[in-house]
């Protein structure tokens, strides 16, 4: 049962007043009592009414709210959700870039040395032939094949072999300056790029590199004394000449160098 709305002090001083007089035996021969009762009897039903209204729409307050409120938290979850979405969708585009990135790496490194392929090589030669022919500033390349190197499979094994190329390839690495560029050009040929170099400058680069080569010991033939030596042939890049041209020249030259006895630099 819905309760009347609450009265003022001053209201319900005036209630209790007619509530008395009309109760009163002394008015009751009164002729506005019964007309008063009745406009008294009137105000307190419309009292009840206003009550019965009031009771409803603080009803409907109450549902409004709570309906907002579960939308309030709906709203939260789906936020809650897409957030996490986003989180794996970043994951995932992470691990694509991270895959994608191995992927080219991998295509273009040569798994036994870790240096760049022959295509890795072939892209900077491109590159820097670009460059040379554009800006005026020649580039020199050395084609480096180690000397004998069957010999050593037959001797020592293919795996000290392998062991050696990787030992080789290091050694060529840390005989170079910070700007040039090396990578396995195939088998036990290694090629070195020399960019913006003219050639008296990179003979003196390839031979750090001969050197450092003929330097090194390798466990597996500690007993026999035997050195592993390379042999390169170098060639500067003529203005405006394709990249072939200048490789094919450098190949030349490496013969030369294995025909004139090996451990040493040919240049063309
Ligand atoms: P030269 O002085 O004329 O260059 O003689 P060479 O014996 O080095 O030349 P040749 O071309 O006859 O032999 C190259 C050898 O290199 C043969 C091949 O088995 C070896 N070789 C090529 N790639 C690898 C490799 O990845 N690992 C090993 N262990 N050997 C390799
Ligand atoms: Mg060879
Ligand atoms: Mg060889």
């Amino acid at each position: 049962m819905a309760e009347k709305p609450p009265l003022s002090p001053a209201e319900q001083a005036l209630i209790e007043r007619i509530e008395a007089l009309l109760a009163d035996p002394a008015h009751a021969a009164n002729p506005l009592r019964e007309p008063m009762a009745a406009l008294f009897a009137a105000s307190e039903a419309q009292r009840e009414r206003l009550g019965r209204l009031v009771h409803i729409s603080d009803g409907y307050h109450l549902i409004s709210r709570d309906q907002s409120q579960t939308l309030a938290e709906q709203y939260d979850r789906h936020l809650r959700r897409l957030d996490k979405l986003a989180r794996i969708s970043d994951r995932y585009q992470n691990s694509l870039r991270e895959l994608s990135e191995a992927l080219k790496d991998a295509a273009l490194r040569d798994p036994l040395t870790g240096l760049g392929n022959r295509r890795f090589l072939m892209e900077h030669i491109r590159d820097e032939t670009g460059r040379a022919n554009r800006k005026a500033t020649p580039y020199s390349l050395a084609i480096l094949d180690v000397d004998h190197f069957k010999h050593i499979n037959d001797r020592f094994g293919h795996e000290a072999g392998d062991t050696a190329l990787c030992q080789i390839a290091q050694a060529i690495q840390a005989a170079l300056r910070e700007y040039d560029l090396c990578g396995r050009w195939g088998g036990e040929e290694f090629l070195i790029m020399l960019p913006e170099t003219p050639l008296e400058y990179a003979l003196q680069v390839a031979e750090r590199v001969r050197l450092s080569i003929q330097a090194l010991n390798f466990a597996f033939m500690e007993q026999e004394g035997l050195r592993i030596t390379a042999s390169l042939g170098m060639a500067l890049h003529h203005p405006g000449e394709a990249y072939p041209e200048t490789l094919k020249r450098a190949d030349n030259a490496l013969l030369e160098a294995k025909s004139a006895g090996r451990n040493r630099i040919g240049t063309a």
